[in-house]
């Protein structure tokens, strides 16, 4: 569905918990409580069907962290038989993605995304306040072994926490067939100015990486069509590709597709805007019109850096 400046809005982020086994500094108050009051899976693919009914072909599964419902995987299979959903993406920690990736692949989940800041063990365990990077290393290889069609590493960059572990993360493109990429941090309510790196110094350390771009070339001026936010680079052997996603340095605004339904059943027309619409308890008939409304109520610019009352794991990063 076009929105009131012209842009396709096929795109839903779709959170399905704010819960998280980990507490990743730049995220997640370290004493978040949930709430428990999140959408049932009949809410959630009522939500979806109504949502496709008025334009959405890809849906991103997010949280919170996704793999911990208890019911994920019959979400995900309800969500990759609706007609009309031709892309369907989860983004994890990967923690419990060893154990889990087959059958998500299973139940019709095409693309997976896992976030992975830092390669360090002792690092991980900090910034994640108690997680083990042994596990996202064996959900890396998991995803890879269960056959998505795409898998994506995601690292946010973080002054003087990981900006010395660009080649290091990078290097995951030759060990495995991924995607590294690398993705400038938002400022919230735990981090600032201060800690922002530019994706700028990963061209920098990284002079061996060529545009994937056709034509080639090392500068990018707008978003590559067909690649979402992301531009596109590759290392000379490598396996996979490495992506920058400038998140504070360019403004995405102009290409956005994107619509947000979080985890408690409020559509948000854009991550920045405190706009929301509450569909919990809705007919599908009334999901469909609110989310036709949150489509032309989407601003045609961000309205700057802003979550509102909701923390990152609140709305889905
Ligand atoms: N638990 C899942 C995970 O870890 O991928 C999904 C939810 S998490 C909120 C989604 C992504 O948002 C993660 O890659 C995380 O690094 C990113 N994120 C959270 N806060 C951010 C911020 N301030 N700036 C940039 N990315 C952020």
């Amino acid at each position: 569905m076009l929105d009131s400046y012209g842009r396709n809005i096929d795109y839903l982020r779709l959170s399905v918990t704010e819960s998280c086994n980990l507490r990743c500094r730049y995220c997640v108050p370290e004493n978040f409580l949930p709430c428990n009051d999140i959408m049932t899976e009949s809410e959630i693919l009522c939500a979806v069907r109504s949502a496709v009914s008025v334009g959405i072909m890809k849906v991103r599964i997010t949280g919170g962290e996704p793999l911990m419902r208890a019911d994920i995987l019959s979400v995900c299979e309800g969500i990759a038989g609706i007609p009309g959903v031709r892309e369907l993406c989860i983004t994890t920690n990967g923690t419990f993605l060893a154990g889990m990736a087959e059958a998500l692949r299973r139940s019709g989940v095409q693309n997976v995304n896992i976030s992975l800041d830092t390669l360090d063990p002792q690092r991980y365990e900090y910034l994640t306040r108690g997680g083990s990077i042994a596990h996202v290393l064996a959900g890396i290889e998991a995803a890879v072994s269960a056959g998505f069609e795409k898998v994506k590493v995601n690292a946010v960059l973080i002054g003087g926490f990981n900006d010395d572990e660009i080649e290091r993360l990078a290097g995951l493109s030759y060990e495995f067939p991924v995607d590294v990429r690398f993705i400038e941090l938002m400022p919230s309510g735990f981090c600032g100015q201060n800690d922002f790196v530019s994706c700028d110094e990963v061209l920098k350390r990284l002079p061996g990486a060529v545009s994937s771009n056709a034509g080639g070339g090392r500068v990018h001026t707008a978003a590559l069509p067909g690649e979402g936010t992301a531009e596109l680079y590759h290392l000379p052997g490598a396996l996979g590709n490495i992506g920058l996603i400038r998140t504070v340095s360019r403004i995405f605004c102009p290409n956005c597709r994107r619509i947000r339904l979080t985890y408690d059943g409020k559509i948000k027309p854009c991550l920045h805007s405190s706009e929301e619409i509450d569909i919990k308890g809705m007919s599908e008939e009334g999901m469909k019109n609110a989310f036709a409304r949150a489509v032309m109520m989407k601003p045609p610019v961000r309205p700057g850096f802003f979550l509102g009352r909701r923390t990152m794991n609140m709305i889905g990063g």
